[in-house]
């Protein structure tokens, strides 16, 4: 294994069972670049890979910083739906983006059994876009699509902020997203709708990435 691996047991909070994961030492990945919708790309150890916790023994699955946050009538609805016919599979070692993709999809469809909310939905679909991307696949377009339509429901239904979301940032997702899925219209509405948010005058970064982003879904939309 990687030497900027290591493992460690934990316990899960569904069938209480304990079993190992793989972590990647914190600091030692390296930041190359970051897209416009926040994707980071790495050199070595991708700490993305490692995201989703998977429990070997009844196929719970979550992003770690979530995975002890189960309510009891989600325990028995994983219990029920995924426990019963699991094949016990662990993800532990090291991973590859299509064994990261795999994760992220068991991740997903934890969350459609649970009716999660769209914020959970929007962070996996998200991810699994960037892993697609990370092997210049068309299936990236699927993702964005399906995490464009959870920041929607996000803006239409939440109230913002909730887990580290807020209002503008939402309004930028949509608006780089569509821009990503050629909704050129869409797009420029709401990266203006971004510039001029009073909510997003506490963040400068993100207005001067709206407004880059703008000019470039402009100038793909004269084409
Ligand atoms: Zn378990």
């Amino acid at each position: 294994m990687d030497n900027t691996l290591y493992n460690k047991k934990i316990n899960c909070p569904v069938c209480m069972k304990e079993f190992e994961i793989t972590k990647v030492k914190s600091k030692t990945s390296k930041v190359i670049s970051r897209d416009s919708d926040f994707c980071v790309h790495y050199e070595g150890i991708n700490p993305i890979l490692y995201d989703v916790l998977v429990c070997e023994n009844c196929g719970y699955a979550s992003l770690s910083d979530k995975f002890d946050e189960i309510s009891d009538r989600d325990i028995k609805t994983i219990k029920d739906t995924i426990g019963s016919r699991w094949n016990k599979r662990g993800y532990l070692g090291e991973r590859n983006i299509d064994s990261a993709i795999e994760t992220f999809k068991l991740a997903l469809y934890n969350l459609q059994i649970r009716k999660a909310k769209a914020v959970e939905i929007s962070k996996v679909c998200l991810r699994l876009a960037w892993l697609y991307r990370y092997k210049n696949d068309e299936k990236e377009k699927d993702f964005l699509k399906f995490a464009l339509n959870s920041y929607t429901d996000i803006y239409m239904k939440e109230k913002l902020p909730i887990d580290k979301l807020d209002e503008s940032t939402c309004m930028y997702m949509i608006a780089e997203l569509n821009r990503r899925l050629e909704n050129f219209d869409e797009s420029v509405q709401w990266f203006s709708k971004v510039v001029s948010s009073p909510s997003a005058r506490n963040n400068p970064s993100l207005i001067e990435m709206a407004r880059d982003q703008f000019q470039i879904a402009k100038q793909q939309m004269k084409k």
